[in-house]
This record gives structure tokens, C-alpha cells and sequence, in this order.
């Protein structure tokens, strides 16, 4: 068992005129990627000599429970994921993350009570907080950090504005506290107040906090809104990359909304989640009644 994570490359476009550069996490592995990858890629590295198990808990869509699924396969070790509800639609028709997770081996506990790592954590057992949010993961994402530094130097770039959008902001905390460059990023779960908690409880020194965005408008996590879908399917076209349909939707239209803050080119990076978005296009076409799958490069019309 191992697996390699090659750097991610670094491309240049152009977004509704605007030139920036995104950074494909998407494109790290084949079954590893994205900032859930960075997260974990200490759990990949690191030898756990007496390690079975690992116990985690969050939602049954979630890209970091897909990720676990993969990591806990490719060691060896049983994965029990716990959930506080499961849908009767998703237990009938599994898709995206969830069937992939499954298939990977994943077993599923119901349970309203979230599970305690001081109940579940042995010499055999690895207890993983919802979505990696923990001080391990600023190993992967340190990594993250350098090559964007290599990057920035073979590029001759001398400073840059990073974006990203968050949901527990470690990936957007780690990748602060490791580089000089301004961090900014906008929250999609919970508020402002919610995502600065998070800061603080992995990183005390505000000087290594992310800058927060405002968002014109507040968007629901997991809820489905026309202009997300609209703004997905446009990334597509004129980039030639498919982005997440959870966070960076809300993230490009916050971005654009702020685009006179960025002083310096601006780095986009993309964090993964594609195989959530299997699952989202059948939301949106049964909710917006669209017959025709999206093409590539292109989505249903609305
Ligand atoms: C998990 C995830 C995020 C949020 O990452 P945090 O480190 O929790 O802020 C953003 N985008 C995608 C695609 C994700 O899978």
C-alpha cells in the first residue's frame, strides 16, 4: 500500500473576463484528492503500527467520509462511519459519495449522538473529527503551502491574493499560517462568527487567520439555489473545469462580488468534491425538472 500525491499543476484563465489562476487540487489522484486528500495525507504517511480501525462521524454526502473511505481501504483498516440520519431515498438509491464509500467498505451507524473521541479513540482505534477539522491536517496542507511557494518562484510572481471557500476553514487556516500570501476565503457553513470560532480552536494568534469575505447574500449549505447552479455550469464552459456544486459556487459568486479587494493576481484553489456533484445534478434536475443530463462542459438549462 502506497500512494504517491504528485504536485497538483497550476493553470491560467479567464472567468467573465477576469484573468486568475487556479490551482487543481481536483487532479491530485484518481481516488485521493482535493483539500480532504491534503487533510488526510498524514493518516497516508505516517506508520500506525498498531492501528485497525478508524471512527469518524458527519453527513452521508460528505467528500470527507469518500475520502476515508479510500484512505481506510488502501491501509487495511476497518472504517465506521457514523451518521444522525440517513434518508429512506438515500438508503433505497445510493449515490455519489455515499455508494462510493460503501463500495470501499465503509459500515454505516445510525446514531443520534455524535460520537466522542475519548469513547472511541484505543491502541487499535483512530477517531477522525467531522471533515478532518483537526492539527493534523496542517502536515498535508503545509505541503499545499510549498508548492504553491515553488510556483510562485519558477513564476516569478512575487506576491498573491489566494481564495477559497470554507466549511470548518482548516484547509483555509493551514494554508495561511504557511504562507505569507493573503488567504481569503468566504464561509459556506454556518456565518462569520461560526468560521471564526473555527479559526480559534486550531489557532489561537489571529495573525494567521484567514481574511472572511461577506457574501451579498446568505446560501444555505446544501440547499440548491438557481444562481449556484447558473454560475456552476458557466465555470464549466469557460474554463474547461468542473468545479464542486456545495462550496465553490457560493465561493465564485462571493469572489466575484469582491473582486476590487484582490491587489495581486489572484490563485483559486480548487478543493475537490466532484464525486458529491452526482448526487447534486439529480437534485437539481428533480427540483428543477430538467430531463437532459449535463454534457460535458455544459449542465442543464434552467
Ligand atoms: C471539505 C470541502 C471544503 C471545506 O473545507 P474546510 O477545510 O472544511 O474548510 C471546501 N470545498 C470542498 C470541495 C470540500 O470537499
Amino acid at each position: 500500500m502506497t500512494i504517491n500525491i504528485a504536485n497538483s499543476p497550476t493553470e491560467k484563465k479567464t472567468f467573465q473576463g477576469h484573468q486568475l489562476y487556479v490551482k487543481r487540487d481536483d487532479l491530485l489522484h484518481r481516488d485521493f484528492s482535493g483539500n480532504k486528500a491534503r487533510k488526510f495525507y498524514y493518516f497516508l504517511k505516517q506508520a500506525f503500527p498498531h492501528i485497525k480501525k478508524v471512527v469518524s462521524y458527519g453527513s452521508s454526502q460528505s467528500n470527507a467520509m469518500y475520502s476515508l473511505s479510500v484512505l481506510t481501504k488502501m491501509r487495511g483498516w476497518d472504517f465506521e462511519y457514523h451518521v444522525q440520519h440517513l434518508s429512506s431515498y438515500l438508503k433505497k438509491n445510493p449515490n455519489g459519495n455515499f455508494k462510493y464509500a460503501l463500495k470501499n467498505g465503509m459500515k454505516v451507524i445510525i446514531d443520534e449522538k455524535i460520537p466522542k473521541k475519548y469513547n472511541i479513540e484505543s491502541k487499535e482505534t483512530l477517531f477522525i473529527e467531522e471533515g478532518g477539522r483537526d492539527l493534523f491536517s496542517e502536515y498535508g496542507l503545509k505541503i499545499l503551502a510549498n508548492e504553491i511557494l515553488e510556483w510562485k518562484r519558477k513564476n516569478n510572481i512575487k506576491e498573491l491574493n489566494i481564495f477559497l471557500p470554507s466549511g470548518t476553514g482548516t484547509t483555509a487556516l493551514f494554508l495561511q499560517k504557511n504562507i505569507s500570501d493573503s488567504v481569503y476565503t468566504v464561509p459556506c457553513v454556518g456565518n462569520h462568527d461560526y468560521l471564526k470560532k473555527q479559526f480559534f480552536m486550531l489557532e489561537e494568534s489571529e495573525k494567521y487567520h484567514p481574511i472572511i469575505l461577506e457574501p451579498s447574500k446568505k446560501r444555505h449549505f446544501g440547499k440548491l439555489y438557481k444562481e449556484s447552479y447558473e454560475i456552476w455550469v458557466q465555470l464549466h464552459q469557460e474554463m474547461d473545469i468542473e468545479f464542486d456544486m456545495l462550496y465553490d459556487p457560493h465561493g465564485w459568486i462571493t469572489l466575484l462580488e469582491h473582486i476590487k479587494t484582490f491587489d495581486k493576481p489572484l490563485l483559486y484553489i480548487h478543493q475537490g468534491g466532484l464525486l458529491g456533484n452526482e448526487s447534486m445534478v439529480q437534485r437539481y434536475a428533480r427540483k428543477y425538472q430538467l430531463t437532459t443530463p449535463p454534457p460535458k462542459g455544459g449542465g442543464f438549462s434552467l
